[in-house]
This record gives structure tokens, sequence and C-alpha cells, in this order.
């Protein structure tokens, strides 16, 4: 099992935890889901900024935050609490959507050959109505 260590204040939003929010293991920042990357493998302290690129959920329902150390580039993953900021968690999620590896159209083409309806905002008279 990876052992958790605390963070007291954010390396990235310098966020800090309110009273009752001082006892829980914590491995990221709630607020900006960043954390820092202590182990390299050797043992060996890292000290990098752990950035949030992606979330992934497993196959128990467990909601994981990928990291990645700004500093050596390694993975990491960090396990989501209730008190992790929804707006980050989802503004994450959406960054891929919002800034496709293709033109937009594409999506069109995509949702129309998987049978779904493809138009975005605009309306195709072209369907047949069964
Ligand atoms: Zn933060
Ligand atoms: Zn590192």
């Amino acid at each position: 099992m990876k052992k958790y260590r605390k963070i007291n204040q954010c390396p990235s939003c310098g966020w800090t935890p309110s009273k009752n929010q001082e006892e829980l293991p914590r491995d990221h920042c709630p607020n900006c889901l960043c954390g820092i990357h202590h182990e390299t493998g050797d043992g060996l302290e890292c000290g990098g900024i752990l950035e949030p690129v992606s979330v992934w959920v497993k196959e128990n329902g467990h909601w994981e935050v990928i990291q990645r150390c700004q500093l050596c580039g390694k993975m990491e993953t960090a396990e989501m609490t209730k008190e992790d900021s929804t707006i980050k968690v989802l503004s994450i999620i959406a960054k891929p959507l919002a800034m496709p590896p293709f033109p937009i159209e594409r999506l069109e083409d995509l949702t129309r050959m998987m049978g779904g309806q493809g138009d975005l905002g605009k309306r195709g008279g072209d369907r047949n109505e069964p």
C-alpha cells in the first residue's frame, strides 16, 4: 500500500487545511488536486509538484486523480476524497473535450457513425422518421 504524506500547504495554490481538516490523511490538495512527489522509487525524495493531468474510475467505482511530476515526469495516482473540488475535477475531465486533437466537425461525423445525433446545434431535416 502507498503511504500517505500529509500536505500542510499546497505547493501550487497555497491552500492550507482548516482546523477540522488537519487530521485527515491527504496526499493532494483538495483545491487544485496538486501534490508533492515524495518517492522516486529508490526511497529518494523528489520534491516536485504533482500536477493533475487526468481522472480515471477504477473497477470498484473509486475515482483517482492521475498526476504527473513537473520535476521528474513520473506519473502517480491519488485517490479522490469528498473534499476535493468538484469544479476542478470537472475542468480536468472537460479539458481534452474542449481541445480535441482533431477538428470539432469530426465529432459530428463520429457521433453520426455511432448512430447518435451528430448535429451540434443545427437541425438537419434529412433524417427519415420511422
Ligand atoms: Zn492547491
Ligand atoms: Zn518527481
